[in-house]
Parts: C-alpha cells; structure tokens; sequence
C-alpha cells in the first residue's frame, strides 16, 4: 500500500529574515529579532507555516498543528488577538495570520477527517508557530513529543508559549540509540523502518525530522532545522539556536539525507518555494 503526504499550509508568520537565514555579519540577538528594533523591523518576511498530513498504511499521522484559528478569529489580522492566543513576547517575534479556511482542521475536514481519526500528532517541536493548533485536534488517539523537547519547555520557558497544551495529554517519546541521524538517535514509530521521527538537534534539543520510508525512497520533513532548500544548499542554519553548533551538525545531515538519489522530496516547514501538495510513495 502507497503512503501519502499532504503539505500544508496553515497560514503564514510574519519574522526578520535573520529568524530563518542566519545573519552571521549583523549576529543579531533574539531581542533584535523582534519588532521592538529597527533591526527587527526591517525587511520582515512572510513565509508559509506548514503542517503534514500522512495517510499510512498503520494510520492517520499529523505532523505539527499550524496556528490556530484564535490568532485570527475573523480570518482576518488581529493584533490583539494574537497576543492574548500567545503573549506579547512571542508576537513581537512572529506575528501569525490565518486566513478562513486555512486551519489545520479546516482543511481536514475537507479531506473528510475529523481530529478523533488522527491515530498520532507528532510535535516536531513546540515553538509557537507549531503548536498553537494543539487544542483543535485534542481528540487526536496520541499526541506525541519528545522527552528532550518537553524538558525544553522547562528549562527555557521564555521561548514557549505553554498555555498552547493547557489540558492536552502528551505521550512524550525517547529516541533511542539507533545510529540514524546526526546524533544516532532516533524511533521506528511503527517497529518496521517506515516511518522514522529521528532527532535533529540544534534550533530545541527535541527537534524531529520526520522520515517517510517506501522500500529505498524516502521524504524528508525536517522542519526547522533549516528554513528552506537553500539552508542546505547553502548550508545557512536557522538563526536562532539553542546550540549552534549542534544546529549546523544537523544541517549538515539535512544536506545528506535531501542530497542522496533515493530522496524524493524533502521539506521545511516555512519554506516559501514549497506550494501545498501531495506526494505519493509507492
Ligand atoms: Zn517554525
């Protein structure tokens, strides 16, 4: 049976280019990143905010929730909205827009799914932009994070907006010495190698890439360990990081595993060259 993967776009977030596309020659701090600065308001950007959708053999799998329709209640841009959804910090940073239509379970609902039939929600990481639909697909059978992200959230609450998982049940998940991915560290969610969240540290501890496996072809969702094609490409990390030399490791095995013939697509979550589609392995 064929596995499918639909990206998706749930509206955009509005940042400094530095946010996505390090700026080694200004090294802005995360402060300047915000548009409390003349740095951080310069050249804003939008860029798409993804989530996946991957209709597998053993389940319905959601990668990542998207914004949720509060920070745009009307479809519309609301300031006010947005920070009462995420705090005033995380809006200076990134500001969301979701226009009608365009939530996660919106489009689900077109495709016929309802939040109780996703069998897993996997949570690449829980940065605001990521996890703020949360509380849509609640009904979802588990909703997934790793151990190392959740400690994350604990040890560096300035960088999360919590309130977004206020009265959601995670089934937080180890990876495990497996020698996949830049640290060897990875899960065969289902214990027969086709789908493979492997840990891809740098921009969070707990960062997961998503590998979707078909005999030797594979798609790669690797989320924001780069923010584009050209992050690997030209090897430009995420600006911000929790480690940065972990975050270029990382890449450096993005670069790899999207460069390798048997790769058929791969995927950031923001990039803006990527349109919603779906994908079809044999
Ligand atoms: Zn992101």
């Amino acid at each position: 049976m064929s596995v499918k993967l639909h990206i998706i776009h749930t509206g955009t977030v509005h940042v400094s280019p530095a946010l996505p596309f390090k700026d080694t020659v200004g090294n802005p701090n995360p402060l300047q990143l915000t548009s409390l600065t003349s740095y951080g308001r310069k050249n804003r950007i939008w860029i798409p905010v993804s989530a996946y959708l991957i209709e597998h053999p053993k389940g319905k799998i959601l990668v990542d929730t998207g914004w949720h329709r509060e920070i745009s209640p009307k479809g519309k841009y609301s300031r006010l909205a947005q920070i009462k959804h995420m705090g005033l910090g995380h809006f200076l940073l990134n500001q969301g827009m979701l226009p009608t239509g365009e939530s996660v379970v919106e489009q689900l609902a077109n495709m016929g799914i309802k939040p109780q039939d996703l069998d897993f929600v996997i949570l690449t990481h829980l940065h605001t932009d990521h996890a703020s639909g949360l509380k849509m697909v609640k009904d979802a059978k588990q909703i997934m994070v790793s151990e190392e992200e959740l400690s994350d959230t604990k040890k560096y609450p300035i960088r999360y907006a919590r309130s977004m998982w206020n009265g959601i049940t995670f089934k937080p998940f180890s990876f495990k010495n497996t020698g996949a991915g830049p640290v060897g560290r990875s899960l065969d969610l289902f214990e027969d190698g086709s789908l493979e969240l492997i840990q891809i540290p740098g921009h969070t501890s707990g960062l997961t890439a998503v590998k979707v496996n078909s005999g030797d072809k594979y798609a790669l969702i690797f989320s924001d360990g780069g923010y584009a094609t050209k992050s690997w490409k030209e090897m430009i990390p995420p600006g911000t990081a929790l480690d940065e030399a972990q975050a270029l490791k990382s890449l450096e095995w993005i670069r790899e595993t999207c460069l390798n013939e048997n790769c058929v697509e791969s995927f950031a979550n923001h990039d803006p060259d990527v349109a919603p589609h779906t994908l079809e392995l044999p």
